[in-house]
């Protein structure tokens, strides 16, 4: 089916022709303005955008066990990456319930994007040149850094510096892995950030390194139990992932990312979840490569 597709710009412009006429014969009559939700969704044809507003859903992949940020409950998947993924369907005008949630673990998220099981993933995922030479990245939307998790009983390890030959519990797949390795810690690997609390309670690793916020929110999970110790040593830049040279969608989304900043959703997404833990911090502005 053939659709016409209007630009946004002379989209608005009628718009306002359209107030302007209803100005002048009914005063400042409230019910003149356009309802908040009811605008139209119109897409280039040809983009992933049109394509997903005309197919009313989208495919989202996130992390299924990760408190504060992506974490399945009962009534469904819950946290911040979850809400920047609602907050992005809304603009192709996909309501919450029109949203496929898929789990991503940290090494599955490339080949699900590059083989289209989702269409795109939002889960603690941190933008970097070698990803980028398999997917896309739109955002930073956040920044994180890794960190180190112990028992909350644990005084001796205080920094990286001591985690040198000691076994380190992290994820296939992650950078905290990757920076383990090169700063000498034994990394233990399993599948997924959850699966590492039992090996940190029962002595099989001294800590857990990942993200500063999937540890806070561990941590905060399971309360008197752990604590995060030092400072974030590396950069985690949080992405959305997508398929690589999608451009316009890319593009878009940082679009999206940048209104969410300006009219308080990302705010209010924050603050509803990571926020009940975590300080606010403004966000970073999208890098469009
Ligand atoms: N942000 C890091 C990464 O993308 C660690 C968190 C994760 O594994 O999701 O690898």
């Amino acid at each position: 089916m053939k659709r016409v597709r209007l630009p946004l710009l002379a989209l608005a412009a009628a718009g306002a022709l359209a107030l302007t006429a209803c100005a002048g014969d009914s005063g400042s009559d409230e019910s003149e303005a356009p309802e908040s939700g009811s605008e139209e969704m119109m897409f280039e044809e040809g983009t992933t955008m049109a394509a997903l507003s005309d197919a009313g859903t989208i495919t989202i992949g996130t992390k299924f066990d990760q408190p504060l940020f992506g974490l399945q409950g009962p009534g469904g998947v819950e946290g911040f990456d979850v809400e920047i993924g609602k907050i992005i369907a809304g603009k192709l005008g996909i309501s919450e319930d029109n949203i496929e949630w898929v789990e991503t673990v940290s090494a599955n998220r490339e080949p699900f994007i590059e083989n289209g099981q989702v269409d795109i993933v939002i889960a603690t995922y941190t933008i970097n040149d070698e990803r980028k030479e398999v997917v896309s990245f739109a955002g930073p939307y956040y920044m994180a850094g890794q960190s180190i998790l112990v028992l909350a009983d644990n005084e001796d390890i205080m920094s990286e510096d001591d985690l040198v030959g000691q076994p380190v519990c992290s994820v296939t797949g992650s950078t905290p892995a990757a920076m383990l390795e090169e700063i000498g810690a034994e990394p233990v690997l399993t599948d997924t950030y959850s699966n590492c609390l039992e090996p940190l309670r029962n002595g099989t690793v001294v800590a857990v390194s990942t993200d500063n916020v999937i540890l806070a929110g561990l941590a905060a999970q399971n309360e008197g139990e752990f604590k995060v110790v030092g400072e974030p040593f590396t950069d985690e830049p949080y992405g959305i992932g997508l398929a690589l040279d999608d451009t316009d969608f890319r593009m878009w989304i940082n679009d999206v990312l940048e209104e969410s900043y300006a009219d308080g959703s990302y705010e209010e997404a924050w603050n509803a979840t990571a926020g009940t833990v975590l300080p606010f911090v403004e966000p970073p502005t999208p890098d469009r490569y």
